[in-house]
């Protein structure tokens, strides 16, 4: 290969980093300015360009450059800078990246199927240029974080959380394939939008959505085989519970939204549990919020309490309450709700609201999952404040503007003593001279390095035990320190390590299960789940 393509080339490009011997055997003299630096100065030259932009957009576009330019010093940047840089390729950012994907639009990432690929999927995934797919990450668009329906635009999630996957739980990036799948839009101003770059079309549903997808998952079956993971994202409740139930028995899929949140929610839990003593049995709690989030953390706390109680489910589930738009969920409106929420329906008089509810419930755990702001005001945290020493209060909706409150709020109203994490960051707050650290329940927590137990395991089907797996992991990395700041999840600038102690766990319990197919079972799955990392570092060519 010519040095001028190994230049162009994202997987083997390192620019000014090229060795003079480099610069000699692969024809680059005279293509590169004489200078040679080390990968630790581009990087210190990146986050000084990176921090001279103001809009975070324009630092979006800088990384996507990047990434498209010289992949290992993007992996190497995000891996050393991964608190400051999380907000840009993933949540809030890419958010806004989405809505303008249409204008940013370069060079495409990832692969579109869309109505016209009907009855071709699997000749479209040929097209892609990577034969050995691990990890692939589909959303069709149809609800975008906190952003609603942005049809095709959806794309820079899917994107998003791969390099995710790759920089935090290391899988390979090669290995990874992002997808969209369009079936039109219902986003007016989308459809308005002249930049738009998807089907302008009304969303296409029932039986042709359920077709479209039946071919896609069978196609990249046919094309990649039973052990790569697809992961749901952002697909809207109405078809994300429905593709998870149907899927899940045939195929090997996760969906973040509903399970990965439930990971990292318990998560939360467990570890808050040694600071305010008793077991999940012995809370009771409440949930505002009924939908992807809200039902997949009940489900997998009812699903551990069963665990060590040894009741059964049934019985586990009616510690959990949980209050929708229309009130507290009971057994009067079951004829009426979506399956999802009939777990939950118990046998209650109707309750209006969330107040009233926290009063008769009496919840010493609150979760906040409605994706409405501001929800648990002063009379709501007092209230939880009330009959408990030491109240959970989890407000986990997304982004900032729409957290149920606000850490500060939080610590001032329960006069220090709530437990608080959020879904969003908070800054750390000094109450009564004594500083508070809140933690963030990030799903980029859980979904990296379960991802990597079920490759490195060559799992074949997600169990709901390897859930609790990672779940118990993640809880075991609270160091007692953290605890005394009130902070129920780890730094995470320690990711890397808390990937790989969760990639052991759900890997063990892969193998424990018997949905392991990599053979035999290594002795050490720690060291193993590490050893499988990819390294940003640069590799010399001789
Ligand atoms: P979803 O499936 O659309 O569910 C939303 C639920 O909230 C529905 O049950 C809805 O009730 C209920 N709701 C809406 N407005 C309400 C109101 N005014 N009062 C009471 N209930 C109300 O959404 P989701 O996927 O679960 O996401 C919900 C939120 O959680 C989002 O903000 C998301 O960003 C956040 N989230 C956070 C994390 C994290 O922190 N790691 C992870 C995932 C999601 P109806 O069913 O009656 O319409
Ligand atoms: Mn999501």
């Amino acid at each position: 290969a010519s040095g001028y393509s190994l230049l162009r080339d994202p997987h083997y490009n390192k620019g000014l980093a090229f060795s003079q011997k480099e610069r000699d055997s692969h024809y680059l003299r005279g293509l590169l300015p004489p200078a040679s630096t080390s990968q630790e100065l581009q990087i210190k030259k990146l986050m000084h360009n990176l921090r001279q932009y103001e809009v975070p957009l324009q630092r979006y576009v800088a990384m996507m450059d990047l990434q498209e330019r010289n992949e290992r010093l993007f992996y190497k940047l995000l891996v050393d800078h991964v608190e400051e840089l999380l907000p840009i390729v993933y949540t809030p950012t890419v958010g806004e990246a989405c809505q303008k994907y249409g204008c940013i639009f370069r060079r495409p990432q990832g692969l579109y199927i869309s109505l016209k690929e009907k009855g071709k999927i699997l000749e479209v995934l040929k097209n892609w240029p990577e034969r050995s797919i691990q990890v692939i990450v589909v959303t069709d668009g149809e609800r975008i974080l906190g952003l609603g329906d942005l049809g095709c635009q959806g794309m820079g999630i899917p994107v998003g959380k791969l390099s995710l996957y790759t920089a935090l739980g290391g899988i390979r990036p090669s290995a990874c394939l992002p997808i969209t799948i369009d079936v039109g839009t219902n986003n007016e101003q989308l459809l308005k939008d002249e930049f738009y770059i998807g089907l302008r079309q009304k969303r296409a549903t029932g039986q042709e959505y359920k077709e479209l997808l039946h071919e896609f998952m069978y196609a990249v079956k046919q094309n990649y085989g039973e052990k790569v993971l697809i992961q749901f994202e952002d697909f809207a409740n109405h078809n994300a519970f429905e593709l998870l139930a149907k899927y899940r028995t045939t195929h090997l899929v996760f969906n973040d939204d509903i399970q990965g949140t439930a990971s990292v929610a318990l998560a939360g839990v467990v570890a808050a549990l040694k600071l305010v003593g008793g077991t999940l049995a012995e809370h009771t709690f409440l949930f505002l919020g009924a939908g992807e989030a809200g039902t997949g953390i009940a489900e997998l706390i009812a699903l551990e309490m069963a665990k060590q109680t040894k009741a059964p489910l049934e019985e586990t589930r009616k510690k959990i309450w949980l209050v929708d738009s229309k009130g507290l969920i009971i057994s009067s409106r079951v004829g009426s709700l979506q399956n999802f929420k009939r777990p939950w329906a118990h046998e209650h008089e109707h309750v209006d609201n969330l107040l009233d509810a926290i009063k008769i419930i009496k919840p010493t755990i609150l979760i906040g999952s409605s994706g409405v702001g501001k929800t648990f005001t002063k009379e709501v945290v007092e209230a939880m404040t009330s009959f408990s020493e030491r109240p959970i209060i989890l407000a986990l909706s997304n982004p900032t503007s729409q957290s149920e409150c606000t850490a500060e709020e939080a610590y001032t109203w329960s006069k220090g003593r709530a437990i608080f994490a959020s879904g969003s960051p908070f800054e750390p707050v000094e109450h009564n001279g004594k500083l508070f650290v809140p933690g963030q329940a990030n799903n980029a927590y859980i979904f990296p390095g379960f991802g990597l137990g079920l490759v490195i395991s060559g799992a074949i089907r997600v169990h709901d035990d390897m859930l609790l797996a990672a779940s118990e992991a993640l809880a075991q990395q609270v160091t007692p320190e953290n605890l005394s700041k009130g902070l129920i999840y780890p730094p995470f600038k320690h990711i890397r390590k808390i990937s790989a102690e969760i990639a052991a766990n759900v890997a063990a319990k892969a193998y424990e299960l018997g949905l392991a197919t990599r053979l035999p079972r290594p002795p050490d799955l720690l060291k193993y789940a590490e050893s499988c990392m990819y390294s940003p570092l640069y590799r010399s060519y001789r």
